[in-house]
């Protein structure tokens, strides 16, 4: 029977709302056979996921996602088949975790000089342990009502050039690839059609991606349209990167669940596989 892989899920440990053990319990009633928990700067979820994995035959791809710096905006580049346990690239996470906790604070500052009334402990209640970032803060405005909708909090206080917004700790593109490569992983960009990038093309992007060690593209994706898959995958032949895909769940974070909406063929796993 034909296998299908999801490759890009969140959890608790970041700003997913499923635990480890919900996010494989839910794609195991999917029909997946594999997933990889990406959580944003943290792997805190991995250890477990592979615990609740082991009796439910879901095979769990350790992966990450970090942040870069690309011009005025960023870029989300995605970690396959890291070494998760590697003490020195967990401390580094730890340091961009701390990093964003203090931006989170200072986010929380803007929006009382805004009159939005919300309190850190009210925003690291909801965060929990792990990373802590503006989907939090933006379900924390939904919840107290200072907003309509998810979409409404990033319009208006959090989305890039607004009111509230706060740049986090950001690598470089290189340094970012170089983290995930450092510990034996595949670095991949993440969903292309959310750069932001002015007059530049996302091809001539890539070309300077690959030069600073991206392997992959996340060719199907939730935001994708199947228009833009079909240029993501030439795109993909013409640089000789990988193909990966995956749903981008957050659980209840996003306006559905996403996880298994988006559904690769599991030989692109075993291609991602065969570039460690
Ligand atoms: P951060 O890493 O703290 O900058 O937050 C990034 C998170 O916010 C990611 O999970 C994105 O999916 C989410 N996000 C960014 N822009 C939007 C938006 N306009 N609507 C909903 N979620 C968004
Ligand atoms: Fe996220
Ligand atoms: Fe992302
Ligand atoms: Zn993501």
């Amino acid at each position: 029977m034909k296998k299908f892989a999801d490759l890009h899920v969140h959890t608790s440990l970041s700003d997913g709302t499923f635990s480890p053990e919900k996010v494989v319990e839910y794609s195991k009633k999917m029909g997946l056979d594999a997933i990889a928990i990406t959580d944003h700067d943290c792997v805190a979820g991995i250890g477990r996921a592979l615990v609740a994995a082991r009796d439910i035959g879901v095979e769990i791809v350790p992966g990450v996602e970090l942040t870069a710096e690309l011009g005025d905006g960023e870029i989300h580049i995605l970690g396959y088949f890291i070494d998760w346990q590697d003490t020195l690239f967990v401390k580094k996470l730890d340091e961009i975790i701390k990093v964003r906790k203090e931006r989170a604070k200072e986010i929380l500052k803007k929006l009382n000089e805004h009159k939005v009334d919300v309190s850190e402990k009210e925003l690291f209640d909801l965060s929990g342990v792990g990373s802590v970032g503006r989907l939090h803060i933006a379900r924390l405005l939904l919840k107290k009502g200072f907003v309509p909708s998810i979409a409404q909090a990033f319009v208006r206080y959090l989305g890039d050039g607004k009111p509230c917004y706060v740049k986090k700790f950001k690598l470089t593109p290189a340094e970012a690839a170089g983290m995930i490569k450092g510990v034996g992983g595949v670095p991949v960009l993440a969903h292309p059609m959310t750069i932001y990038a002015g007059d530049t093309t996302i091809e001539d992007i890539l070309g300077l991606l690959v030069k600073d060690g991206i392997q992959g593209i996340e060719v199907y994706h939730s935001d994708h349209k199947r228009r833009y898959e079909i240029k993501l995958k030439a795109l993909a032949e013409k640089y000789n990167l990988a193909v990966t895909g995956g749903s981008d769940c957050h659980g209840f974070g996003k306006k559905e669940v996403l996880i298994g909406k988006v559904k690769i063929p599991y030989e692109l796993v075993e291609n991602l596989r065969s570039l460690i």
